[in-house]
């Protein structure tokens, strides 16, 4: 199956290939990723993520925006005195990309070809991704990232860890590296970054680095993590349902009793 950019985020390609996003979806919880899949579910769209996506539409030129723009006519104003004009968080966006824009070592950062779609096959299945810059010539793959705050930590799996952790980013620049690596038949791997702005009154900026144990670490656990997610995919074994998630929530049935001890446990 050939990626188009129409395609990309369709159905039949998520069947036919496997991505960082989808893996992440099996590794929280294998019904609600397969359900999505097959099309039987389907995550409410939150508009926090539509201002990331304004963002890299404008960092990725006019014809990008004007189609995002065309696409979403909810981020305009509609009624008073701003009628016509974008919505304030999107004003703010604006902002944002200024803050990235005017920084030499971002906006140098950011030059390259957006929106590349790398194909490979790695571990024994085939994976599509979609870098936000590719720059071979200056030996980089960069990912835009827009977040809250740039040192805000979060709660996981027993510590505090940053936003890049705990979003699976580490995970999807080491796998996004080795696709574009083995796609272009090189033994030498790119260097991933990602440019992050965040969504502060004040946009904070940054770029991030990655040492070659934590991309290899995070190879290791793909590997590990895969086979199981492969025979799910394929129906030979039995999607877990995690009992937590929005989808398991939704298709739940109960089936007895709980004691009181036992809410808590697994959180
Ligand atoms: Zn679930």
């Amino acid at each position: 199956m050939r990626l188009t950019e129409e395609n990309y985020y369709s159905k039949e390609a998520n069947q036919y290939y496997m991505s960082v996003s989808q893996f992440k979806d099996f590794d929280k919880c294998e019904a609600s990723a397969l359900a999505k899949i097959n099309g039987l579910y389907e995550e409410p769209k939150i508009d926090c993520f539509l201002i990331g996506s304004y963002v890299g539409a404008s960092i990725e030129g006019k014809y990008a925006l004007d189609k995002f723009i065309a696409e979403h006519p909810e981020i305009i104003s509609s009624q008073g005195k701003t009628k016509g004009e974008l919505k304030t968080e999107y004003k703010h966006g604006d902002r944002m990309v200024k803050t990235l824009l005017d920084d030499p070592v971002c906006s140098q950062m950011l030059e390259g070809d957006k929106e590349v779609i790398v194909t490979a096959e790695l571990l024994g299945v085939l994976w599509k991704a979609k870098l936000d810059v590719y720059n071979p010539n200056e030996g980089r793959i960069v990912d835009l990232k827009t977040v809250k705050g740039l040192h805000e930590r979060y709660w996981k799996n027993g510590k505090w860890v940053s936003f890049v952790e705990n979003f699976g980013y580490v995970l999807q620049m080491a796998v996004y590296t080795e696709l574009e690596r083995i796609e272009s038949s090189r033994i030498s791997m790119l260097e991933p970054l990602i440019v992050a702005v965040s969504k502060e009154e004040t946009p904070d900026k940054a770029v991030i680095c990655f040492d070659e144990e934590s991309l290899n670490y995070e190879l290791l656990m793909v590997s590990e993590k895969l086979p199981r997610i492969i025979s799910v995919k394929e129906g030979i074994e039995e999607a877990k349902r995690c009992e937590k998630c929005r989808y398991c929530r939704q298709t739940k049935k109960v089936s007895g009793l709980i004691h009181f001890l036992e809410l808590t446990m697994g959180r």
